[in-house]
């Protein structure tokens, strides 16, 4: 029987939790995953839970407590999704000392992202916020659709140094060294060939 970590829920020897920061941001964060992503090896969404204190994570499909939540007074949602309409989260926005914000994050594929729109239609009425110049993933494993698509976490650490000014960098560390991990359990013949050319950018960013 493989022993995992109960916090970061790696094998053991692969236990991330000693490059896992404790941070607080002034924004809370709320991700939703899809169920499907729950046991996915490379799914980035623990890392970001674990790592920032006032980041939750919820795992499922229609969730049933979301309504209620967005309808509490005294906070403003956003939700991080390219939306027709959607703000850049590169101009931050209007804050109040009055309100508090929350940013919602959909985690999973794109269809499964829009299967979670479709099931939660309380998610449909809020303002978005999307990306305009994100700096490009180091996510190279899973397929995504465009060259700067970025992992979960990489996008929730995009967003709260744009919106908050701060660093989030320190969370990091923990993805880094998880992908090394899971290239590592590829072999790196496979790796090769499968990756490599798709993440010729990634080798020009070091010259
Ligand atoms: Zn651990």
């Amino acid at each position: 029987m493989r022993i995992t970590c109960a916090q970061c829920l790696r094998p053991e020897p692969l236990c991330l939790c000693a490059l896992i920061p404790r941070l607080s941001s002034r924004w809370q964060v709320l991700i939703l995953r899809h169920r499907s992503e729950r046991q996915h090896a490379l799914n980035t969404a623990r890392l970001a839970a674990l790592g920032l204190s006032s980041c939750y994570l919820w795992d499922g499909e229609a969730f049933e407590r979301l309504p209620a939540l967005l309808a509490e007074p005294g906070w403003q949602n956003w939700l991080l999704f390219p939306a027709v309409g959607a703000l850049p989260v590169e101009q931050g926005v209007p804050q109040s000392p009055d309100v508090a914000q929350r940013l919602i994050v959909l985690d999973g594929t794109w269809r499964k992202a829009k299967r979670l729109l479709h099931c939660n239609p309380c998610l449909q009425g809020l303002p978005s916020l999307s990306f305009v110049a994100p700096p490009p993933s180091r996510y190279r494993l899973r397929k995504v659709p465009q060259a700067n698509a970025l992992s979960t976490l990489e996008a929730i650490v995009y967003s709260l140094e744009q919106l908050e000014g701060g660093s989030y960098q320190a969370l990091l560390p923990a993805f880094e060294r998880l992908i090394e991990q899971q290239i590592d359990a590829m072999g790196a013949e496979r790796y090769q060939r499968d990756f490599a050319a798709r993440n010729a950018h990634l080798q020009a960013d070091k010259h």
